[in-house]
């Protein structure tokens, strides 16, 4: 089901206690406030239990930054889906471009840490999103085809229908150069066509597609306010509960 969603990147951010510390202020932030979309935090994985309590109660969701593409085994130093599931996390955001660029993430191995995501209840929020020098040499509407078809689209569409796409032009992304409402909307609207394509009318517009680069408290409202822009994945400014809390309340 399409829903308005803004969920929070803290990336390699945070030791525990702060960690646990800002999820504790954004719970107090948002109690006995009325908010239009769902909220989800992604703290580093050492954290994500402690802050699935911390925000116990209220209307915070827990997401893990990534998960292995092994189910389970020798895999020194990886996290299994399976594994996050068992904290009480309901999210995993999967292939964010950092990912694909310091950690050789191909839209293959993205495609199997979604099918693990799914086989365990996890929601995969699947980031894909152009580099500068594609969008300058306008191809970014064939960038983002084949990562959204090559990772997304091998599955069925009940299952397609559980992830939560996000739309990150790398060029936005902690740059302080945001995509502009336009741009956004733009390849929004392309995304969807293309899931119109492959799965028809409904499973596109139940759909939901956020933007993330450098959006903030500031530029959030305009952002989220075009028709295919559905909320948005948040780095920087979810690092400050008052600036994340702005950004929710821009729906
Ligand atoms: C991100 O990394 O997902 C992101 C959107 O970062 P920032 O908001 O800092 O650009």
């Amino acid at each position: 089901m399409r829903k308005n969603v803004v969920a929070g990147n803290w990336k390699m951010n945070k030791n525990l206690q702060e960690g646990v510390a800002l999820a504790t202020e954004l719970k107090a932030l948002l109690n006995g406030v009325t908010v239009k979309c769902d909220v989800v935090i992604a703290p580093p994985l050492t954290h994500v239990a402690s802050v699935v309590d911390a925000v116990k109660g209220s209307i915070v969701g827990v997401a893990a930054q990534n998960c292995a593409d092994k189910e389970k085994g020798a895999y020194t130093g990886e996290v299994s889906a399976e594994m996050i599931q068992s904290t009480g996390a309901q999210y995993v955001i999967i292939g964010h471009s950092e990912r694909r660029e310091y950690y050789g993430e191909t839209n293959e191995i993205i495609k199997n840490k979604i099918a693990l995501a799914l086989q365990n209840g996890l929601t995969p929020i699947v980031c894909f999103g152009e580099v500068l020098a594609q969008r300058e040499a306008e191809k970014h509407f064939e960038v983002v085809k084949s990562q959204v078809e090559e990772a997304m689209f091998g599955f069925s569409p009940e299952d397609f229908g559980k992830m939560i796409l996000a739309y990150e032009p790398v060029w936005a992304i902690g740059t302080g150069k945001t995509a502009s409402a336009e741009q956004a909307q733009e390849i929004h609207a392309f995304v969807r066509g293309i899931i119109v394509e492959k799965f028809g009318k409904q499973v596109a517009d139940d759909c939901t597609i956020l933007y993330g680069g450098s959006c903030n408290p500031t530029n959030a409202k305009e952002l989220f306010s075009n028709t295919d822009v559905d909320g948005g994945l948040i780095g920087g400014a979810s690092l400050k509960a008052a600036d994340f809390m702005a950004i929710i309340q821009a729906f």
